[in-house]
């Protein structure tokens, strides 16, 4: 097949662009290189089937012109990270409203199946654990600029079901729970890579708040997986899928894990939130998925516990170093 790949340099793209090569598809990539890294798919652009285009997913013109020729759509590219939300919503809303609607009409357009990228963040400051594709969206105000961003992912997913049903769009919304792995960048915020490099340092580990607030990681190849076995599933039109894994763990004790795991020296100190991010934060306290829908349908699990992907993950930061 030929594959589309909005985003393809991104931490969770560049993953993805690789299982799509071993799997013989052709890609098209498109990636502003914002919060993606040239670095992570430099390894691929010797492949005759891989094509790389430096551009905005708001160009509509470039898009239509990759649109056409493709017959299949991975829309990752969005404004990410809580941290560089916080900073610029105004970013994160247009390219997630605007270049969302660009993709999402034109795959309408052209008849061509999308796999949207959506978010736990979708379910905002709901606290009904675990989280079911049916549960409702529960915004904090707009004053706050967090909620913006899970805000803009829900309405992709209307867009998305709404072209869906008017015509008949061929579309699968996969909610994505705390991935990690080796190329997440800790930059925007992300909790996982940032430990890992203060630890690997043996500065601070900055756990924000409390620490008690919870997180269920899940590793980023079995996200791949996921997803490459929904690829092929003409029922999973339409439907919205948890992916995440069910194994929760408090920051506190990720940041003690990640300590232990480095042998670092580091302390563990306290940052509130109105420091780590703006004034009047709010932070989601637990967040776990229901992943009954997504195993009923393709029988999806994920395999590997927390421990292995921070050993993975531990091994790459230290190239990094
Ligand atoms: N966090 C933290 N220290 C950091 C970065 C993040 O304690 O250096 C916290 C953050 O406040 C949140 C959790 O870790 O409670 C997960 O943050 P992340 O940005 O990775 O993802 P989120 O679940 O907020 O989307």
């Amino acid at each position: 097949m030929k594959i589309l790949v909005t985003g393809g340099a991104g931490f969770i793209g560049s993953h993805l662009c690789e299982r799509l090569l071993d799997q013989e598809h052709e890609l098209f990539v498109v990636d502003d290189l914002s919060t993606g890294r040239y670095e992570n798919i430099s390894s691929l652009v010797a492949n005759e089937r891989f094509h790389f285009i430096v551009d905005s997913i708001l160009n509509s013109s470039t898009l239509e012109r990759l649109m056409i020729n493709c017959d299949l759509v991975y829309h990752l590219a969005a404004s990410v990270g809580v941290k560089r939300i916080v900073e610029r919503p105004v970013e994160t809303i247009e390219t997630n409203v605007l270049g969302s609607h660009t993709v999402l009409s034109l795959a309408a357009k052209y008849h061509r199946k999308v796999i949207l990228f959506s978010t736990s963040e979708v379910y905002g400051k709901n606290s009904q654990l675990p989280f079911n594709e049916e549960a409702d969206c529960v915004f904090g105000p707009t004053t706050k600029s967090r909620w913006s961003y899970g805000c803009t992912k829900a309405l992709d997913e209307f867009l998305g079901l709404a072209y869906h049903k008017e015509m008949g769009l061929p579309i699968v919304i996969v909610r994505v729970f705390n991935m990690v792995g080796p190329r997440q960048s800790g930059q925007y915020g992300m909790v996982v890579p940032n430990f890992v490099r203060q630890a690997l340092r043996n500065q601070p580990i900055t756990v924000f708040g409390d620490g008690t607030q919870t997180r269920c990681f899940t590793y980023v190849m079995d996200l791949i997986e996921g997803l490459t076995r929904l690829q092929d599933r003409p029922d999973a039109n339409g439907q919205i899928y948890n992916i995440g894994s069910t194994e929760s763990i408090s920051i506190l004790d990720l940041a003690k894990t990640v300590k232990k795991a480095t042998s670092s020296k580091s302390e563990i100190i306290f940052i509130p939130y109105d420091k780590a991010y703006e004034e009047g934060f709010e932070d989601m306290q637990r967040r776990k998925p229901d992943i009954s829908k997504i195993h009923a349908t393709v029988g999806y699990k994920p395999s590997t516990s927390l421990d292995e992907s921070l050993a993975k993950i531990i091994v790459y930061e230290k190239t990094q170093l």
